[in-house]
């Protein structure tokens, strides 16, 4: 068997597990595919379906388990798959400089610190680069997300909800100076 025919191979198993995942959680192919995207390519995914018109988004969360004497460690992702994902509540402000895959530019936004949200379902994967296992069950909301994961949300909500930001400040609204302090 050569490279070529081996690589084919374990993606269609790949393909085939991820049809039985799908089916083991009751949930359709469609309602998925956030999830997918965000093992596949990375980062938070929204998306609304045409049927249904659910609102799904994947939101990713990543924590490195580091044993400093042995100096070795690796990184958990964590991801969290919501269907019609509702804010119950924000907390706190916060400024920074986003940058959208639908846009050229980075732009300056208000987040919170904080967000509880719950949704009609939500699944979380765990992906272990240690033990080559994704780890994926249904849990209970609302869920308490903070820093980056909160940015997350509020980032996919506001692509929901269709509500961009309309007068944003991006890059060339800052300007330089010489620290010589
Ligand atoms: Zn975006």
């Amino acid at each position: 068997m050569d490279f070529l025919e081996e690589e084919l191979k374990k993606k269609l198993k790949f393909n085939l597990q991820e049809q039985e995942i799908i089916k083991k959680l009751g949930i359709k192919h469609e309602v998925f595919l956030p999830l997918l995207f965000s093992l596949k390519f990375g980062g938070n995914w929204s998306y609304k379906t045409k049927k249904d018109s659910v609102r799904l988004m994947a939101i990713k969360d990543k924590v490195t388990r580091y044993d400093p004497e042995e100096k070795l460690g690796h990184t958990l992702e964590t991801i969290y798959l919501f269907s019609n994902p509702v804010v119950l509540k924000e907390e706190g402000r916060v400024l920074r400089l986003e940058k959208c895959s639908e846009k050229q530019e980075r732009e300056i936004v208000k987040r919170p610190y904080k967000v509880v949200i719950d949704g009609e379902d939500i699944i979380k994967a765990v992906l272990d680069p240690s033990s080559l296992k994704i780890r994926v069950k249904h849990i209970q909301g609302p869920l308490t997300l903070e820093g980056s994961t909160a940015y997350g949300v509020s980032h996919e909500m506001d692509h929901l909800n269709e509500s961009e930001g309309e007068e944003r400040k991006c890059l060339w609204d800052f300007s330089y100076e010489i620290n010589d302090s």
